[in-house]
């Protein structure tokens, strides 16, 4: 049992639910239903309160961690709490793909074929699946994880012979910019890549999910079709 204290349930819950607002809105000005955005909490360097507060206060049963070594603490710490799930959103190396798997719903970083192919032995070894999406360098800085866009296609067409990885889409993260048009720059790639994706039906998939926007850009991101948003400081507070 996870004891939450009332007053950090009730900010938290606050402040959910002013970043929900901030989505609706931004939904609303693109012409978006904001029922098509997720609110995607990243939770690292959170206490596990943290995450149950959030649970309590509004619902939201899916968290972003970065860490697997993180997460796995974290996991065994909610252990009976069925209700939270989470999604790895950070570079992950083959040798940990099998806690990866064994702990999160969603893998938000896949950037390599060698990886593809070892997280899908392991969940064909644990018999289940894994939503995945395809990290993207939309800024071209070199300190980025992720594939360039024009290595997108290609390397999507090569996930095929892996049937437990579930692609949904593609995931980035903009330059850490306060000049507005340089991160516009960022999602107009990552929009113009999920059109080119549909367009040559690659993978037979409609390329439907785009995980991109943190609490600095995220109005902005869903304005270029973000359909996952991926909020921590903003929510939980400065790491
Ligand atoms: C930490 C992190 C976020 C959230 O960033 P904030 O600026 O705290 O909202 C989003 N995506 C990834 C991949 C992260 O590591």
């Amino acid at each position: 049992m996870i004891h939450t204290d009332p007053a950090a349930v009730s900010e938290i819950g606050v402040r959910i639910g002013e970043i929900r607002r901030q989505i609706a809105v931004a939904a609303t000005a693109a012409g978006r239903d904001p029922s098509d955005v997720r609110l995607l909490p990243v939770s690292k360097n959170h206490p596990v309160a943290a995450i149950v507060a959030a649970y309590e206060s509004s619902g939201i049963q899916v968290f972003g961690e970065n860490r697997v070594q993180e997460l796995d603490a974290k996991a065994s710490e909610l252990h009976g709490m069925s209700a939270i799930s989470f999604a790895l959103i950070g570079h992950l190396q083959t040798n940990k793909a099998v806690d990866a798997t064994r702990l999160a719903s969603e893998f938000h970083a896949l950037d390599s074929v060698r990886l593809a192919s070892v997280l899908d032995r392991r969940l064909t070894e644990q018999d289940r699946t894994l939503d995945v999406f395809i990290e993207v360098n939309s800024s071209g800085e070199p300190s980025k994880f992720g594939l360039e866009p024009a290595e997108v296609r290609e390397f999507a067409e090569r996930l095929a012979v892996y049937p437990h990885l579930l692609v949904r889409g593609l995931m980035t993260l903009a330059v850490p910019s306060e000049d507005e048009t340089e991160v516009r720059v960022c999602f107009e790639r990552m929009r113009d890549l999920q059109a080119d994706l549909r367009e040559r039906e690659t993978l037979g998939l409609t390329w439907d999910e785009l995980s991109m926007g943190m609490s600095s850009d995220f109005p902005l991101a869903i304005e270029y079709g973000a359909t996952t948003v991926r909020v921590g400081t903003a929510i939980f507070g400065a790491r």
